[in-house]
C-alpha cells in the first residue's frame, strides 16, 4: 500500500494496514499518517458508526456538517444513527455481555496494556485528529490525549482495585464480597475534550467487564473512532466498544433503552440535567458532570509573577472551552492592583490555528459560539463592566474566517451581571474586588457552581482557611486547574454535578460507578468435611 497523498498529512511511513477499514474522519490515517495543516480536504469522508468492531457507514437521511474551527471548511459529515443503528449496537453491547463478563481479569487486563500500548504510540494522530475538529492547539491537544491516558493506564491496576473483601461472620461462615459489572453501559460526550472524557469513561467500564455504547460529541466525534479503532486492535472483542452519533434523538434512545444500565454525561447545564432525571426515572445509575465557573482568589501576598502567569495559561488555555477554566478571578484588597499587568500578558498570547507553530490558542468551537461568547463580553459592558482588553473581532491573518476570539479581560464585575452569572466557555476572564479574605470565601461559596477553585497566597493558614471553608469539589493552592489525576477521583460539587449524584467519574468512585457489590455468604461445615478420620467417642462440646 502507497503512502497517501492528502496534501495536509505527515506521511512518512506507510499506512496502516487496517486502518483502511474504519473512518476516523480523514481517510486512511494511521499512527504516522494524519493531517498536520488545516488545508481544505478535498473529498470529506462521512464519520461511520462503529458497531460490532466494524466502522460501518450510517443509512441517516439526516447529516451534521462539521467544519474545521479555524477555517469553517468541511471536515467531515457525522450521521444521526438511524433507530435501527442505534439499536443494533445496544443489541452488539448486550450480545458481547456474558462473554467479557465472564473472560478473566487477567486477560481484560491484557487488552488494556495493548490499548495503553496503541493509544501512546497513536498519540500524535489522537491529538491532530483533535485540532482539527476542536480547534484546540496541538500540544493542548496532546494534554487532552495524555489525561485520557492516564485514566487507562490507572485502570491496568484493576487486578489490584477488584478484591472484595471477606470476613468469618460465624463458626464456619463467611461473607465475602465481590464486584460485578453492571451490563451494557452509555456515555455520553461533550466537544471540548474528545478523547479525555471518552477515556474516563471507557477503560474502567470495559476492564471492569461492561460493554459500553458510546455517543461523542457530534461536533468531534473523530478522536473518539480512533480509540475505537485501537480497542479493536488491542483485542477488544466484537460489541464491548460501540460507537453512535447525532444529538437528542441518539440520545433519548439511550435514555430509554431499557438494556443500558447506567449512563455517564458530561457536558452543559441543561442537557445534563434533562439527562439526569430522564435516565434516573427510567432506574439507571447516572454520573453526571456540568457546567462551571471557576474561582480564583488572588492575595496580594502570593508570588505575583507566578500567580499571572498560572492565571493566564487556565484563563486562556483552550480558548477558555476547558470546565476548570480559570473564568473568575478574585482580586483580595491590592490584587486588584495587579490587573494591568495581568492585561499586559495576554495581551502576549498568540491566537492563530491549531496547528500553526507558536499558537497559544485556538478558535472556539463553531460561529454560533464566538457569537455568543461576544454578546457576553457586550453585555458586561452594558451592565458597567470595564473591558480592560477586548478580544473581539480579532482575526489571524492566515485565518479570515475562523470562530477566534481573543484574550478578554473585564474587570470590576459584579455578582448580579449576566458575565458573572452565566458560564462564557470562552477566552474571557472577569475580575471581581472584595476587601477580604471571607468575603472572597463568601462570593465564591454563594455560586451556584461548585466545580473548580484556586487560592494564590504564599500564607500557609490563609490558604488552609480557604481550604476548610471553600464548598467547590476540586481546591488548588497556588495551583489553577486542581484536576486530580486518576488515582483520586474528579470530584465536582453543587450546581456542577447533577442531582447531587454522589457519582464521581474515574478513581475509586468510578470503579464504584460500573461495578455491583454482591455479598455471598457461605457455610461450609467444618463436620461434613469428607474423608476424615472417624472418632469413636461422644462429643462433649457443641
Ligand atoms: P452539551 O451539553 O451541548 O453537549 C454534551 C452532549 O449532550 C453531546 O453529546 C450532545 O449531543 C448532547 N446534548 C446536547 N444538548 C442536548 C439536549 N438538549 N438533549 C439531549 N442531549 C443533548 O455540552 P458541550 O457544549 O458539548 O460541552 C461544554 C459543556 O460541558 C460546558 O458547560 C462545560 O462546562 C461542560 N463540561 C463539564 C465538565 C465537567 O467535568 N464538569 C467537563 C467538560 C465539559
Amino acid at each position: 500500500m502507497s503512502t497517501p497523498t492528502y496534501p495536509n498529512y505527515s506521511a512518512t511511513r506507510p499506512l496502516h494496514a487496517t486502518s483502511h477499514r474504519l473512518n476516523t474522519t480523514i481517510p486512511s490515517a494511521s499512527a504516522v499518517a494524519y493531517p498536520v495543516t488545516h488545508d481544505k480536504i478535498v473529498s470529506p469522508v462521512n464519520t461511520r458508526n462503529f458497531i460490532d468492531n466494524e466502522a460501518v457507514e450510517s443509512q441517516a437521511s439526516e447529516w451534521i456538517d462539521l467544519h474545521d474551527p479555524a477555517t469553517n471548511n468541511l471536515i467531515t459529515r457525522v450521521p444521526h444513527s438511524t433507530q435501527a443503528e442505534l439499536k443494533a449496537a445496544v443489541d452488539s453491547a448486550a450480545k458481547a455481555f456474558p462473554g467479557w463478563k465472564s473472560t478473566s481479569l487477567l486477560t481484560r487486563q491484557q487488552i488494556m496494556f495493548k490499548f495503553v500500548a496503541l493509544i501512546r504510540e497513536n498519540w500524535d494522530r489522537l491529538a491532530a485528529s483533535i485540532t482539527l475538529e476542536q480547534g484546540k492547539t496541538f500540544a493542548d491537544a496532546k494534554g487532552d490525549v495524555l489525561r485520557g491516558l492516564q485514566v487507562a493506564e490507572t485502570a491496568c491496576g484493576i487486578t489490584t482495585q477488584m478484591t472484595g473483601e471477606v470476613l468469618e461472620v460465624a463458626k464456619d461462615m463467611e461473607t465475602r464480597s465481590y464486584r460485578e459489572p453492571l451490563g451494557v453501559v452509555a456515555a455520553i460526550c461533550p466537544f471540548n475534550f474528545p478523547a479525555m472524557i471518552p477515556l474516563w469513561c471507557l477503560p474502567i467500564a470495559a476492564v471492569t467487564g461492561n460493554c459500553m455504547v458510546m455517543k461523542p460529541s457530534e461536533r468531534d466525534p473523530g478522536a473518539a473512532m480512533i480509540i475505537a479503532e485501537l480497542a479493536r486492535e488491542a483485542g477488544f472483542p466484537d460489541g464491548v466498544f460501540n460507537i453512535v452519533h447525532g444529538a437528542h434523538d441518539a440520545v433519548n434512545f439511550i435514555l430509554d433503552e431499557p438494556r443500558i444500565k447506567a449512563i455517564s454525561f458530561v457536558g452543559s447545564d441543561k442537557a445534563g440535567n434533562y439527562i439526569y432525571s430522564r435516565a434516573s426515572a427510567n432506574g439507571k445509575r447516572v454520573q453526571a458532570n456540568l457546567g462551571a465557573k471557576n474561582h480564583a482568589a488572588v492575595l496580594p501576598d502570593a508570588n505575583k509573577n507566578a500567580t499571572i502567569n498560572a492565571i493566564i495559561g487556565a484563563a486562556f488555555g483552550a480558548a477558555g472551552q476547558r470546565c476548570m477554566a480559570l473564568s473568575t478571578l478574585v482580586l483580595v484588597g491590592e490584587a486588584k492592583s495587579w490587573l494591568p499587568e495581568i492585561v499586559e500578558k495576554a495581551k502576549h498570547l498568540v491566537v492563530n490555528a491549531g496547528f500553526e507553530e507558536g499558537a497559544d490558542l485556538g478558535p472556539v468551537i463553531s460561529p454560533q459560539s464566538k457569537e455568543r461568547i461576544e454578546s457576553l463580553i457586550q453585555s458586561g459592558v452594558d451592565e458597567g463592566a470595564t473591558l480592560f482588553l477586548d478580544g473581539r473581532g480579532y482575526k489571524p491573518e492566515k485565518y479570515p474566517n475562523g470562530n477566534f476570539v481573543g484574550p478578554t479581560i473585564l474587570a470590576d464585575v459584579t455578582t448580579s451581571m449576566k458575565c458573572y452569572t452565566e458560564e462564557i466557555f470562552g477566552p474571557v476572564l472577569v475580575c471581581l474586588n472584595v476587601d477580604t479574605l471571607e468575603d472572597a470565601i463568601d462570593l465564591i461559596n454563594s455560586n451556584k457552581y461548585g466545580n473548580g477553585v484556586a487560592v494564590f497566597t504564599n500564607s500557609g493558614a490563609t490558604a488552609t482557611r480557604f481550604q476548610r471553608d471553600i464548598e467547590a469539589g476540586q481546591v488548588g493552592i497556588n495551583t489553577p486547574i486542581p484536576v486530580p489525576l486518576p488515582m483520586f477521583s474528579f470530584t465536582g460539587n453543587k450546581g456542577s454535578i447533577a442531582g447531587g449524584s454522589g457519582h464521581y467519574f474515574y478513581g475509586k468512585a468510578g470503579l464504584n460507578f460500573f461495578t455491583q457489590l454482591k455479598t455471598v455468604t457461605a457455610l461450609w461445615r467444618s463436620e461434613d468435611a469428607v474423608a476424615t478420620r472417624a472418632t469413636t467417642v461422644m462429643p462433649t462440646h457443641s
